[in-house]
C-alpha cells in the first residue's frame, strides 16, 4: 500500500513551444502538472509507492490526467472524477526566451471541487507520511476541508504530515492566505518553504540569515523545516540543529518543479530511513534534475540516476 499519500489539483497543461504569444503559436503541447501529484511522481521514481487523491473532470484532460500519473507509477485508485466540472487547464507562454508567463483556467475546475469525503482515512492511516501543499486550501472552501481532515487523519493516526507552503499570487494574497499557512504549519512535523514563504510567517525575517530563519519556523511547530532557495541551495533545521543541502549544478532550462522534486526526494530519502545527510543530497539532486527540463515532472531521476549528476560540493 502507498507510504506516501498526497492531494491536491492536477490540471492539464497547454504550453506554448515557440517564444511569443499563445495566438502565433502552429501547435501547443499537451502535458500535466500539479505540484502535489510530482511529489509523488518523484517519490514513485525514487521507489516509494506513492498515491495521488484529487478530482478530475469526465473529459480527455480528466482521462490524460489518470492515465498520465499511472504510467509514472503513482496509485490512483482514489482519484474521483467530477460529473459536471471540467479539469482545470494551465496556459504556459514562452512570452521571451527567460520568461514564462503563466494563467489558469481554474476557477470551479473538477480538481477544486475536492471535499472531506474524497480522503480516505485509511489510507492515510496506513502511509508513512502525508503530503499537502498550501495550494489546496485557496482552491474552494471544501478543498480547505479535505485539507484539513487528511491532516486532522494523519495527526490522530500518527502518521508525519509534510507541508510545502507553495504560496500562489495568481489565487489569494499573502494576507488572505498567511492564517491557513499558519494552521498548516502548526499540524506539520515537515515543512518546505522558500525564504519568501518563511518570511510570512516569521517575524523579522529580513534580520535573519538562512539558518535563523530556518529556526525561527522550526519554533512555530514542525521538528524539520527545509528552507529552499534555488540554485544556492537549501538550508534545513532539524530538531533544532541547522544543515546545508549540497548545491549541484545544471543547466536550468526550467526552475519551475524544484521544489516539488526537491520534497519528493527528500520525502523518499526520509520514509527509507536515510539520514539528514542523505535525505539533503539526494532531495537537492531530483531539485536539480527538474530544473533541467521543460515539464515539473519529466526530468525527475530514479534511484540508479541520481549518481549522474556531479557537485562541486560532494564527493562522488
Ligand atoms: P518551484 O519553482 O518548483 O516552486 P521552489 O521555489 O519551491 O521551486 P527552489 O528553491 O527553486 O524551490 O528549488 C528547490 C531546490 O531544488 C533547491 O533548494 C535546490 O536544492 C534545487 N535547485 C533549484 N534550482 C536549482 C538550480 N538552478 N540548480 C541546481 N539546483 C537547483
Amino acid at each position: 500500500r502507498p507510504a506516501l499519500v498526497t492531494l491536491g489539483e492536477t490540471m492539464a497543461v497547454l504550453a506554448c513551444p515557440e517564444v511569443g504569444l499563445l495566438r502565433q503559436q502552429r501547435g501547443l503541447d499537451l502535458r500535466v502538472a500539479g505540484a502535489e501529484s510530482t511529489v509523488a511522481i518523484g517519490a514513485a521514481r525514487l521507489g516509494l509507492p506513492s498515491a495521488w487523491l484529487g478530482r478530475v473532470g469526465a473529459d480527455e484532460f480528466g482521462e490524460l490526467i489518470r492515465q498520465t500519473l499511472a504510467g509514472a507509477g503513482v496509485d490512483v485508485s482514489g482519484v474521483g472524477t467530477d460529473a459536471t466540472a471540467p479539469t482545470g487547464l494551465m496556459i504556459k507562454e514562452r512570452r521571451t526566451a527567460e520568461v514564462t508567463r503563466v494563467s489558469y483556467r481554474r476557477a470551479g475546475s473538477a480538481g477544486s471541487q475536492l471535499c472531506q469525503e474524497d480522503v480516505d482515512p485509511e489510507l492515510v492511516a496506513g502511509a508513512a507520511v502525508l503530503h499537502v501543499s498550501g495550494i489546496t486550501p485557496a482552491l474552494s472552501e471544501s478543498a480547505r476541508e479535505a485539507v484539513r481532515a487528511a491532516v486532522r487523519m494523519a495527526n490522530h493516526a500518527g502518521v508525519p504530515v509534510a507541508v510545502d507552503i507553495n504560496h500562489r499570487e495568481t489565487l489569494w494574497s499573502a494576507a488572505h492566505a498567511v492564517a491557513d499557512y499558519r494552521w498548516l504549519v502548526e499540524h506539520a512535523q515537515i515543512v518546505f518553504a522558500t525564504e519568501t514563504e518563511a518570511g510570512l510567517l516569521v517575524d523579522d525575517a529580513d534580520t535573519m540569515d538562512s539558518s535563523g530563519l530556518a529556526r525561527a519556523l522550526g519554533e512555530l511547530g514542525p521538528g524539520e523545516v527545509l528552507l529552499k532557495r534555488g540554485a544556492r541551495g537549501a538550508t534545513a533545521c532539524v530538531a533544532g540543529e541547522t544543515y546545508e543541502a549540497p548545491r549541484y549544478q545544471v543547466r536550468a532550462l526550467d526552475p519551475v518543479g524544484a521544489g516539488d522534486g526537491f520534497a519528493a526526494g527528500y520525502l523518499a530519502e526520509r520514509v527509507r530511513g536515510g539520514s539528514i545527510a542523505d535525505r539533503l543530497r539526494i532531495a537537492a539532486a531530483v531539485g536539480a534534475f527538474a530544473v533541467t527540463v521543460a515539464g515539473d515532472w519529466e526530468g525527475l531521476p530514479t534511484r540508479a540516476e541520481l549518481d549522474l549528476l556531479t557537485s562541486p560540493d560532494v564527493a562522488r
